[in-house]
């Protein structure tokens, strides 16, 4: 838990995530894992297994939702376009970090132009959308010469706070638990592997992808040996979805189409095996490292499974059941045979 609140803690936009790739680097680095790059930015761990001639890769995805200056207004304040899928109304009101160019931070507060009820008789009634909402920094600025004066222009990226808070019920409330919950169980994962000294039956990638948000993270990077392709990733809570904040969400269809059938019926049978509390779902809405991959056209069997997380893309929270539930299958599932 302490993991994923620091993972959540470090602002990582897609396309501006190199200072958490760079923690996860060294966090691998102590556990002396190798290591490497891809030129996307993403980062791949492999773990040498019994048998090399086939490989299993498993992903999570560091990058969140989040925003870029679109234009400086003539007030001094920012009109913002989005990064990633999500209404403007999941932001209103949150505080936020302006990044420029050269790597100077300001905060913010992302506001309807509209705010004061004091003042706009209908603030409540107009829409949330880039013409109405706006970042009011926090410096003395009237004018955009004044904005462009701190060193701030269009393409700055803007991350939202992401209010890390653990309450003694077992909560975790955070932005970007999506997916950095399952960043902090895959590591965890490894941390385990290595301690225990596990060998693992076959050699085990674990992509950290970076571009999951805009589409394209994880579809790259995979070695032609890779059979199984498990993308570790939120459940999709709502009316009539089976996912909770308890269990792991074993994923059977998105948007995308059904997943393996064969995976899904090995991971149903390892977690029933060992008493893992799940939940199979149809998310509908939703695409994931792993469809792209397959769409990318890699000929692989894929999966996702993933904590449940509440009210996701917006002000999000699991509990830490979830969180063991899924780390639990994903122990028992890389220890385990390919179902091909
Ligand atoms: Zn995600």
């Amino acid at each position: 838990m302490k993991l994923i609140a620091d993972l959540a803690a470090i602002p990582s936009p897609s396309g501006n995530t190199n200072e958490v790739v760079t923690f996860v680097e060294n966090f691998l680095k102590e556990l002396q894992v190798h290591t490497y790059r891809n030129r996307k930015g993403g980062l791949i761990a492999t773990i040498d297994g019994q048998d090399n001639s086939k490989h299993r890769m498993l992903t999570a995805h560091v990058d969140t939702l989040g925003a870029m200056v679109k234009e400086v207004k003539a007030n001094g304040r920012l009109k913002i376009d989005l990064i990633g899928g999500f209404r403007y109304n999941s932001i209103e009101g949150e505080y936020c970090q302006i990044e420029t160019q050269n790597g100077k931070k300001y905060t913010g507060t992302i506001l309807m132009h509209q705010t004061s009820v004091h003042v706009y008789k209908d603030a409540g009634k107009l829409e949330r959308n880039q013409e109405n909402i706006e970042i009011r920094i926090d410096e003395k600025v009237h004018s955009a010469a004044e904005v462009r004066a701190l060193g701030i222009e269009v393409g700055d990226f803007v991350s939202f706070d992401p209010r890390v808070e653990i309450t003694p019920s077992g909560y975790i409330k955070s932005r970007h638990l999506d997916d950095k919950a399952s960043v902090g169980i895959l590591l965890q994962l490894i941390k385990q592997i290595k301690s225990e000294g596990i060998t693992l039956p076959y050699t085990t990638h674990f992509l950290i992808s970076n571009n999951e948000e805009i589409g394209y993270g994880g579809n790259s990077n995979i070695t032609p040996e890779t059979v199984e392709y498990l993308a570790v990733d939120m459940g999709a809570m709502g009316d009539g979805q089976s996912t909770d904040e308890y269990t792991v969400s074993i994923c059977v269809k998105d948007s995308s189409g059904p997943y393996h059938y064969e995976l899904r019926k090995h991971l149903v049978r390892l977690a029933e095996e060992n008493k893992i509390g799940y939940k199979l779902d149809i998310y509908p809405f939703y695409g994931s490292d792993a469809s792209a991959a397959i769409r990318s056209g890699h000929d692989i069997v894929h999966g996702l499974i993933g904590p449940g997380i509440d009210s996701s893309h917006a002000f999000e929270r699991t509990h830490v059941s979830s969180i063991e539930n899924t780390a639990k299958l994903l122990y028992f599932y890389v220890q385990s045979n390919l179902v091909i």
